[in-house]
């Protein structure tokens, strides 16, 4: 068998793997011209499937948390919070040994998902075929390459999808009335300790009253472990955000600031601030709504899909790249059963592998991406009651979450922190040797100046 992917992100990368380790014969194509031509977007957090993705890999990929960990070189825990405006408290998650949680700086998971992956770069796929007997594609260079199947693994505008589905993506794709406004900083120093404090790794500020939502997150920590690159992303319910005249298709950098910095003005200051710090060329120009994609149903056949491709949804729940992660480990199964069954060439056992792959595929991503659409009334309905209990009865917040919400995460209430960041421990041990030292010297002193002082009285009496 020979497999033709489409792709080289988070979906095309884990077939690739996957194939790799059963000894199966793949090619994958991506149509950037190197691995370091377009910016991968920030982190994906991976908790659920870690033990099924390094069985699922070849054994000579490196560490996982190791190679990826957006936290290094600092040791905090990967930590995901929700704040609540007007209220003092978070609830959140992180990695604990019961339930593991690798925030993944986006380059190096695709480093590591390339470990020992030959990826063809500048290959845009522009035309396809197939027909009972294989598939071929065709690239805008002028090559072409055959298979028995093709993973269509390109991401929310796939080309593969449009061929698949005999229709374009701007009739499949619905945009998700959410407005968002999306900024990135660089902290340091005590104002960066100040924001690993609110979430290691990310945190999310909910404002029923002011009707917003606004992920902010960690990009990754910079080597000397005393800075960090930030992202935040402002969301708020709008039907109207894929008109043409939606004010935010126009707006300048100050504009979108300034809108931000308004709605946000009564939040308090340490939630406030990254918005503050923020500079108004590091808004984004172009980014202010999402798509999503939901499909009742797909060809069954020698072309298939992964990821994106399959169920783009809106990166509320950050949810995408784990979903993608679960088809490519489940699509591979499939591919692995029809190679070791010698069923490639047989359409009937293709169809009957591939149907049963979409039928889970488009379910579990469907469930994905109507979750990550949601309602935001909803959400700020359910943030409403948490902050009231956050605020007024906090034990009975930690019981609902650990009983009443059953979730691949341990949701609960964090408490406050104080981060150290490298060099801080050894000074502060440091400190406390030294003030154990003085404390002991001047102990002494007055110890000796206190029985100095009952022999002169007994002296004196004699
Ligand atoms: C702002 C934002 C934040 C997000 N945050 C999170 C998060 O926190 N957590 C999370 O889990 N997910 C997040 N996601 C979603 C996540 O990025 C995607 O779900 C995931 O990247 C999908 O992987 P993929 O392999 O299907 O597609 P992609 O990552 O899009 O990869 C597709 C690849 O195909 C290549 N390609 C495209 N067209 C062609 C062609 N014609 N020929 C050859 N190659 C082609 C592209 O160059 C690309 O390398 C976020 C998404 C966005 C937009």
């Amino acid at each position: 068998m020979h497999v033709l992917i489409i792709g080289a992100g988070p979906g095309g990368l884990t077939v690739a793997q996957c194939l790799r380790k059963q000894g199966i014969s793949f090619e994958i194509f991506d149509r950037d011209e190197s691995e370091n031509a377009r910016f991968q977007g920030w982190a994906i957090g991976l908790h659920t499937i870690i033990d099924d993705i390094v069985s699922s890999f070849p054994n000579d990929m490196p560490d996982l948390k190791r190679s990826t960990n957006h936290l290094a070189p600092l040791t905090l825990p990967a930590q995901v919070a929700v704040h609540f405006a007007g209220t003092n408290g978070r609830i959140g998650f992180e990695d604990c040994p019961e339930k593991p949680f690798i925030r993944t700086e986006r380059y190096r998971l695709r480093q590591w998902l390339s470990t020992n992956v030959q990826i063809q770069w500048g290959k845009r796929a522009r035309r396809f075929e197939d027909d009972h007997e294989g598939v071929t594609v065709h690239f805008e260079d002028g090559t072409t390459a055959k298979g028995d199947i093709l993973v269509g693994a390109d991401g929310t505008n796939s080309h593969v999808r449009e061929y698949l589905l005999q229709q374009p993506n701007s009739d499949l794709l619905k945009i998700v009335p959410t407005a968002a406004i999306v900024g990135q900083v660089r902290l340091s120093g005590e104002i960066f300790r100040r924001h690993l404090a609110l979430g290691h790794s990310g945190w999310n500020i909910m404002n029923p009253k002011r009707n917003f939502v606004s992920f902010n997150g960690l990009h990754h920590v910079l080597p000397d472990g005393h800075s960090g690159h930030f992202f935040w992303i402002f969301m708020q319910p709008d039907p109207e955000v894929g008109q043409s005249d939606h004010w935010l298709r126009t707006a300048t950098q100050e504009e979108k600031l300034r809108h931000v910095l308004k709605t946000t003005d009564s939040l308090s200051p340490r939630l406030r601030e990254i918005f503050e710090l923020t500079s108004s060329t590091d808004v984004k120009e172009d980014l202010h709504y999402f798509r999503d994609l939901e499909l009742d149903s797909l060809p069954s056949g020698r072309v298939v899909l992964v990821g994106d491709a399959a169920h783009a949804m809106s990166p509320f729940r950050g949810e995408g790249g784990y979903q993608t992660f679960i088809d490519g480990l489940k699509l591979s199964r499939h591919l692995i059963r029809l190679d070791k069954e010698g069923n490639a060439s047989d359409i009937e056992a293709v169809q009957a592998a591939v149907t049963e792959y979409n039928r889970e595929m488009l379910q579990r991503g469907g469930e994905a991406v109507r979750a990550s659409r949601g309602t935001h009334k909803e959400l700020m309905g359910k943030a409403k009651v948490v902050s009231l209990l956050l605020a007024w009865v906090p034990f009975l917040l930690s019981l609902l979450l650990r009983f009443a919400i059953k979730g691949p995460l341990k949701l609960e209430p964090l408490p406050e922190e104080r981060i150290m960041l490298p060099g801080e421990e050894q000074m502060e041990e440091k400190q406390k040797v030294e003030m154990g030292f003085w404390k002991r010297y001047v102990s002494a002193i007055l110890l000796f100046l206190g029985l100095g002082g009952i022999i002169s009285e007994k002296y004196k009496q004699i």
